[in-house]
C-alpha cells in the first residue's frame, strides 16, 4: 500500500513529515525540529514512531529528536558527516545506503551545500523525495557550509528523477521563491502562472507543498540554472532579494 505522508507545520515556516506504512504499521518522521506537534499527531492517529530520519544538523530539523525518542522509543538515522552535531543519532548513513520503512526502501543521497553533510532520502519505488533544506518549491537552500557547485550537482540529480516524484520540502518558502523566480525568468509563463496560484493559496492560508519534480523543472530557477555560475548568481540575487 502507498505510504501515508502527513504534513505537520512547526515554528513559523517549517514542515515536519510524518510517514506511516499501513502494511507494517511502522511510522517515521523526517526532521522533527519540534517534538510536541509530532507526538500529538502520532498519538491522535494511534501511530508509534519507530524512527526519526534527519537530513542535516540544524536545530529546526533535529530539535525534537530526543523528546520523540523518549516518548515513542524511536531511533535516529542521521548523516554520518554530521555525526558530531547530532548527538542523538543511533545510525549514521551516507551515499547509497538504504533506509526502510516496512517494505518501502529509501536511498540516501549526499546533497551537501546548505550544510556540509546534508543528505536527502529518496523512495524511488514510491516516487517520494525528502530533500530537507536542499530543494524547496521554486527555490533551493542557502549555501551556509557548501558551495554553488555542490548545489548545482544536487539540483541535477533531483531533476533526473521522474517528473511525478513528490517533493516533501521542509519549509513554506514558496511565495518568496516565486516572487524571485518571476524576476529571474521574466519570460517564463509557467512561473508567472504558478506565482499567481501560490499567491492565492497563501492568501487562503494554505500550504504550497508537496511539489513535484516536474513542476520544479518548469518553474524552479535553481533547478533550471544552466551552469554552476548561473546558479551562484541566482542564489546571491535571492539572498539579497
Ligand atoms: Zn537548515
Ligand atoms: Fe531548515
Amino acid at each position: 500500500m502507498a505510504l501515508d505522508i502527513v504534513r505537520i507545520p512547526a515554528f513559523s515556516d517549517n514542515y515536519i513529515w510524518l510517514v506511516h506504512d499501513a502494511d507494517s504499521g511502522e511510522t517515521m518522521v523526517v526532521d522533527p525540529g519540534d517534538a510536541a506537534p509530532v507526538i500529538a499527531e502520532a498519538d491522535r492517529r494511534g501511530w508509534t514512531i519507530s524512527a526519526i530520519w534527519n537530513t542535516h544538523w540544524h536545530p529546526d530539523h533535529i530539535g525534537g529528536n530526543q523528546a520523540i525518542k523518549d516518548a515513542h522509543g524511536a531511533s535516529v538515522i542521521a548523516p554520518a558527516a554530521e555525526a558530531a552535531k547530532i548527538p542523538s543519532a543511533d545510525r549514521l548513513v551516507a551515499e547509497g545506503d538504504t533506509v526502510k520503512l516496512g517494505a518501502h526502501v529509501a536511498t540516501v543521497l549526499e546533497t551537501p551545500a546548505h550544510t556540509g553533510g546534508h543528505i536527502s532520502y529518496h523512495f524511488d519505488q514510491d516516487a517520494a523525495l525528502f530533500p530537507g533544506d536542499t530543494l524547496f518549491a521554486m527555490g533551493c537552500g542557502r549555501l551556509f557550509e557548501g558551495n554553488a557547485e555542490q548545489m548545482y550537482a544536487a539540483m541535477q540529480r533531483f531533476a533526473a528523477m521522474p517528473p511525478e516524484t513528490q517533493v516533501y520540502c521542509a519549509h513554506e518558502y514558496t511565495l518568496s521563491n516565486a516572487r524571485y523566480a518571476r524576476v529571474a525568468e521574466p519570460e517564463n509563463a509557467a512561473i508567472a502562472k504558478r506565482l499567481a496560484a501560490v499567491e492565492a493559496l497563501r492568501a487562503a492560508g494554505e500550504a504550497t507543498v508537496p511539489t513535484s519534480i516536474g513542476e520544479e523543472r518548469a518553474t524552479n530557477p535553481f533547478m533550471r540554472a544552466a551552469s554552476v555560475a548561473e546558479l551562484a548568481e541566482r542564489r546571491a540575487a535571492k539572498d539579497a532579494f
